[in-house]
């Protein structure tokens, strides 16, 4: 083999060394500066050229810009103006075709407004457009060949690296707008939780005032007044009830707000005071309660009273969703260290897709606008809030639709 092929050979095996490399770094580089950086770098090197740019078009002027430049101060270069008519980038850009120019001021197409701007001769230039599929996101151009004039070899080199830099400029786009709308949601949850936060904590002064006067009213007055005051009442518990969630989920979503004072109590003892909270509820939809544990109380260490929120909302749940006359368990068993309890209901059921989602906050199965049930939609969450900040998990079960739930709760016995 001659010395001339063997250099070839050398040359060739060096520049995919380097394209293998730019492609590496390219995929475990997501910072976009950086990215530009070293993809203009690798270009000037491997084409032996005086200088390397990559500019980026932007559909709001629109025009292209400098995104990056060798040698040049990045600022200065951004504010260079690259029209889309009547610049050589403009064309490729346009055209989506490569463009290589080695005569360049002799070329009827050269613009020199860019060149005079960067005080910059340009003798020799090749571009490539950057294409993402069909479409085309800039230009990059390499510019004065040091030795000699640009060949078609060069011209593929910088293909390659003009399609590595679309996807990764690309990449970086699409994971910079990610952060920004991910940004937004966080700001719009935040604004949420503010309100929820503030409404609940104004609307309970007036509910407390609401509630003390029906309540003395009902007392006082006699015949139907006091009925009409009873009615005040119940609302104003029902309202206050619903303040009371909106509460715990905010201190749900606020760590370290929860207070937790462990005791060791009977579970049997929670579930009951969780249904005495409800019973009314039960007894007016003509439903029954089936209790199903042992009188020998299996004993947990855990705080009854958020215990018994928890049990609150799964039964008020298991009430609401199951018809009139129908009969809902509630049970307990202990299993080795761990204890176990359950409300199970012959309701309307969760089908398998909606059951991952029914703890999440605002979340119903019922559509908005089509719903009979009313709530909010946080029950579920709140309940499962509390178990788990005890160290317990909860889950739902359902065989479908009309087929009835079970909520099911475990804990660890110490
Ligand atoms: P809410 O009951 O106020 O809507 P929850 O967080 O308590 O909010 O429940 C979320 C959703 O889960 C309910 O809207 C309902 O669609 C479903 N769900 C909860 N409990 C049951 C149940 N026992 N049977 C059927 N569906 C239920």
């Amino acid at each position: 083999m001659s010395d001339e092929s063997t250099h070839d050979l050398e040359q060739s095996n060096e520049q995919l060394k380097r394209l293998v490399e730019l492609s590496i770094t390219l995929n475990s580089t997501l910072e976009p500066d950086d990215l530009l950086q070293l993809i203009i770098s690798t270009a000037a090197d491997l084409l032996d050229c005086e200088a390397a740019s990559i500019l980026l078009y932007d559909e709001k002027q629109p025009r292209l810009y400098f995104a990056a430049a060798t040698g040049s101060d990045p600022t200065k270069l951004a504010e260079v103006p690259v029209p889309i008519e009547g610049s050589l980038a403009g064309i490729i850009f346009r055209t989506k075709r490569s463009m290589v120019l080695n005569d360049a001021e002799q070329d009827p197409r050269h613009y020199s407004l860019v060149s005079e701007h960067l005080q910059f001769r340009v003798k020799t230039l090749l571009g490539i457009p950057m294409l993402i599929k069909d479409r085309v996101m800039g230009v990059i151009e390499a510019v004065n060949k040091r030795d000699g004039i640009f060949t078609e070899r060069d011209e593929t080199l910088l293909t390659v690296i003009s399609s590595h830099a679309a996807i990764a400029i690309n990449n970086a786009h699409l994971l910079a707008t990610t952060k920004q709308a991910l940004k937004n949601v966080k700001e719009a949850d935040q604004l949420k939780s503010n309100f929820l936060a503030l409404a609940s904590h104004e609307l309970r002064t007036p509910l407390g005032i609401i509630i003390g006067y029906a309540s003395f009213l009902r007392e006082d007055a006699k015949g139907e007044t006091s009925e009409h005051a009873q009615h005040v009442l119940n609302a104003a518990l029902q309202m206050r009830s619903l303040v009371e969630d909106m509460t715990n989920l905010t201190m749900l979503e606020t760590e370290g707000q929860m207070i937790i004072k462990y005791q060791k109590v009977a579970i049997q003892d929670i579930l009951k005071s969780a249904y005495d909270e409800i019973r009314q509820l039960a007894a007016a939809k003509a439903q029954r309660i089936i209790f199903a544990f042992d009188e020998e109380p299996i004993m947990v260490h855990l705080d009854p009273d958020k215990t018994s929120s928890a049990f609150v909302n799964l039964l008020n749940n298991a009430i609401r969703f199951s018809p009139e006359g129908g009969a809902i368990t509630v049970g307990a068993t202990q299993q080795g260290e761990r204890v176990m309890a359950w409300v199970k209901d012959h309701g309307i059921g969760i089908s398998s897709d909606k059951l991952p989602k029914i703890f999440d906050a605002f979340y119903q199965v019922e559509s908005i606008n089509t719903r009979h049930y009313r709530g909010m939609g946080i029950g579920l969450t709140i309940s499962k809030g509390l178990i788990e900040a005890q160290g317990g998990k909860i889950w739902a079960e359902s065989e479908g639709e009309d087929q009835g739930s079970i909520f099911k709760v475990v804990f660890s016995k110490t």
